[in-house]
């Protein structure tokens, strides 16, 4: 087991598998007092295999195999974050239910004696109830009372109150790293409870930003310029995901669609690009006052514009 051998769990990020991987290799080395040099050789081939993403994904998929061999249930879930949530790595807790389980105590019957059953008086005996809706239609359903069986214990199991079993909920957190992609899957193979061994997939979901999106390893924020700054031009500073500052030289005479480009400020653990998207805003409301200016402004500019010619 290469990540066992790095002493990492098999969600390690690249980051936490490159550290684990230096502090083994001092720890194991001849020279040093308790050295492993068979140990070391194996400590590179497992770094060699989990330090690239591809070498990576094979050998999971061969785990996945092997580990679904040994009677796994996989549960495959999708989780949305956000654009920054996904940049900059996250903590999340997700609700999972494994599925019923059997009461230890009365191996099901839901009877602390074993026997000794009444039929149940919700549903008579059936097992199932006849619901009547408003718009006339009938629907049949399972009686919730006695879950379908019919009979109900005459002493019901302590544990269960005479249920028979119970879902098996719980919280799971996790950690999602810095600069995930869209659909990329955090999967922890060996999950073990009272209702058996699991596999658990969490796929990535972005949600979209509106003013930030993704684009592989490139950043793109749409900018919106009021009508005057795009005229005159201006200076300007954002703040991206990371929080770092961007500056912004604003030509005058912008145009929508017009786009200024930042080499390596795109997804920070990559090699990506900022690409800032311009768009010009025309104002919606007028009054007496600035209509008279902008008249008065647009005169001016074909003013400029016929003494240019
Ligand atoms: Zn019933
Ligand atoms: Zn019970």
């Amino acid at each position: 087991m290469l990540y066992e051998l790095l002493g990492v769990p098999e969600n390690a990020t690249p980051e936490e598998i490159k550290k684990a991987y230096k502090k083994k290799i001092i720890e194991n080395h001849p020279d040093v007092e308790g050295g492993d040099e068979e140990k070391l050789k194996k400590i590179i081939e497992a770094y060699r295999v989990l330090s690239n993403a591809n070498l990576r994904s094979i050998y999971d998929l061969q785990n996945l195999k092997g580990s679904l061999k040994k009677k796994h249930i996989e549960i495959y879930r999708q989780i949305e974050i956000t654009l920054k949530e996904s940049l900059i790595g996250c903590e999340k807790e997700i609700q999972i239910d494994f599925g019923r389980v059997k009461c230890s105590s009365c191996s099901g019957s839901g009877s602390s004696t074993g026997s000794q059953y009444v039929p149940c008086e919700v549903c008579s005996g059936h097992g199932s109830q006849v619901n009547l809706k408003n718009n006339g239609s009938m629907s049949v359903e399972m009686c919730q009372n006695c879950r379908g069986k019919g009979s109900t214990p005459i002493y019901p199991c302590k544990k269960c109150s005479g249920v028979g079993g119970y879902e098996v909920v719980k919280q799971i957190k996790i950690k999602i790293p810095a600069g995930m992609s869209e659909n990329q899957i955090i999967r922890f193979s060996d999950v073990k409870n009272e209702a058996g061994n699991f596999i658990i997939s969490v796929a990535i979901k972005t949600l979209e930003d509106g003013v930030w999106s993704r684009d592989g390893d490139d950043l793109k924020l749409n900018f919106d310029v009021d009508m005057i700054s795009a005229y005159i031009g201006k200076r300007d500073v954002v703040i991206d995901p990371y929080g770092r500052e961007i500056e912004m030289e604003i030509p005058p005479g912008i145009q929508t669609g017009d786009f200024q480009f930042y080499r390596g400020a795109g997804v920070n653990n990559k090699d990506g690009d900022l690409t800032i998207n311009f768009i010009v805003k025309t104002p919606k409301f007028k009054n007496d006052r600035s209509v008279k200016l902008a008249q008065e402004l647009l005169k001016e500019i074909q003013n400029i514009e016929k003494h240019r010619t």
